[in-house]
């Protein structure tokens, strides 16, 4: 039986595991091995299941962890080629050994055991940036997070999934009022930032999402408030949905332990 969760989302740290108890992937790997490991026992997971970390992008919220992670455990990194390519230097920090990294192009399907899983383009200051989708016998599971924009791509695959993680940065109005400095509002509400509450929910009306759950990820500390998303969400859609807050795990099985 397929098993997912929310290990963490936010600037602090972002992973997200899929697993049946045998083989486990992980999108992101934001955390130190003991932290991770900590994460998956709340599940039940065990570390030594995970066979393959497929990584969003370079910033470290997402990627900090991978290297230490291949290193301890064996584990693959599938990784767009363009970050590979574009960010040379930031790639070559994580010292994965070479034989443990498979370089994707989107939509180049993988196979890690019974999970297939393809990579997207998203729109971030990121070179190379990327979502990912996986099956999973007859479940499919997309996660869009840090995109200034979504694209029609982006809306056709959200119609074909059945749980959604969906980046909610934040509030435009907690962000316009806020403390961070222009350059900064300007980087996080550009096309190449991150979604905002309304963009989210445009996406999910938008793209005819028709599956069982929303995972709303990735909100920020200082722009958002989770009560306000929820809200607004309450409003706009019919689907169930969870609010992920910072530094909490969640899992269809046990919600924010
Ligand atoms: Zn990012
Ligand atoms: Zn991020």
């Amino acid at each position: 039986m397929l098993q997912y969760a929310v290990l963490g989302s936010g600037s602090s740290g972002n992973s997200y595991v899929f697993s049946d108890g045998c083989t486990s992937i992980l999108i992101d790997q934001g955390y130190s091995v003991v932290e991770l490991r900590r994460r998956l026992d709340r599940f039940g997971i065990d570390l030594d299941t995970v066979k393959a970390v497929a990584v969003t992008h370079l910033h470290p919220d997402h990627a900090k962890g991978v290297g230490t992670l291949c290193r301890k455990q064996g584990v693959q990194t599938l990784i767009s080629t363009r970050s590979i390519g574009e960010q040379k230097q930031l790639f070559e920090k994580l010292c994965i050994p070479e034989n443990q990294v498979t370089p994707v192009a989107p939509f180049e399907m993988i196979t890690i055991g019974p999970f297939c899983l393809f990579c997207f383009a998203t729109s971030h200051d990121s070179a190379g940036s990327v979502g990912w989708f996986v099956t999973y016998e007859d479940q499919s599971l997309m996660v869009l997070t840090d995109t200034g924009l979504t694209t029609e791509e982006h809306k056709m695959l959200a119609k074909d999934a059945k749980i959604l993680f969906l980046e909610a940065n934040y509030d435009k109005q907690m962000l316009q009022n806020g403390p961070y400095p222009l350059y900064l509002k300007r980087r996080i509400d550009g096309s190449y930032g991150h979604l905002s509450n309304e963009q989210a929910l445009s996406f999910l009306q938008e793209s005819g999402f028709a599956g069982e759950h929303i995972y709303f990820i990735h909100l920020s500390d200082v722009n958002n408030d989770p009560a306000l998303l929820e809200k607004a969400a309450h409003r706009c859609i019919q689907t169930p949905f969870t609010v992920c807050h910072k530094n909490q795990w969640y899992g269809p099985q046990r919600e924010a332990l």
